[in-house]
């Protein structure tokens, strides 16, 4: 199928350089932790409902979280957070998320990174940002018919998410709506569809180590996605 295509182009990616330095250093070093595992050291495709209502959209892998597992957020803190918040709300069948073959699944929800592969210190530059927006307008335009709402993780998420959309030829309000935990935004898209988009702080342990960002407030976004899903 067309997405699958697409996850297979995706995951041979090679147009960045330092992060392709990044992901395959990462693979070969390992954290000690980890030591017997096989990092994946590739570009992360999108993963969950192929005909989503929800899309969930982050920043990046993390070196030693998807970018060892293959599977996006799956195998790090954030992920740790988000997995149980979703099934908390209903959308996600178990509340963790470790492995790529866990048996974890998503109900009606998907997830793509803004950048597909683990950029140092979590931070891509704002080429590589342009660079990797090819491959989320790509996903978005074969989902998006399905797409009720969009929680965008973070500022970063939620600019590449606007631009995605503006992208693929739907009408983003101008000025473009502010960032924040909670924001909302309405998108409409050329044959009449609205799609809400919401924003949440990422669960990075930045936000969550501190109490900016807490497992009520995190639960509150992404059930006021789930509640936006049509039967
Ligand atoms: Fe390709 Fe995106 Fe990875 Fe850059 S970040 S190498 S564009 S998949």
């Amino acid at each position: 199928d067309e997405l699958g295509a697409l996850d297979a182009e995706v995951s041979v990616c090679r147009a960045c350089p330092r992060l392709v330095r990044w992901r395959e250093d990462v693979a070969v070093a390992k954290r000690a932790a980890y030591a017997d595992e096989t990092y994946w050291g590739r570009p992360i495709p999108g993963w969950g409902d192929p005909q989503p209502q929800v899309l969930v959209v982050g920043l990046a892998p993390a070196a030693h979280g998807a970018n060892r597992t293959g599977r996006v957020f799956t195998g790090d803190r954030s992920g740790d957070w988000l997995f149980a918040s979703l099934h908390r709300v209903g959308l996600a069948t178990q509340a963790t998320s470790v492995r790529a073959d866990d048996g974890q699944s998503l109900i009606d929800t998907r997830m793509v990174a803004t950048v597909r592969c683990a950029p140092p210190q979590n931070k891509p530059t704002t080429d590589e940002i342009a660079t990797c927006a090819p491959w989320i307008e790509a996903e978005l335009a074969l989902v998006v018919r399905h797409v009720r709402a969009v929680v965008a993780l973070g500022g970063i998420g939620w600019a590449a998410t606007l631009r995605a959309f503006d992208a693929i030829g739907w009408t983003v309000p101008r000025p473009r709506p502010r960032f924040g935990h909670g924001a909302e935004a309405v998108l409409s898209g050329p044959d009449g569809q609205a799609i809400t988009l919401l924003g949440c702080y990422h669960p990075s342990q930045q936000n969550t180590f501190t109490g900016r960002l807490t497992e009520p407030m995190l639960d509150a976004v992404l059930g006021r996605a789930a509640a936006l899903r049509v039967p």
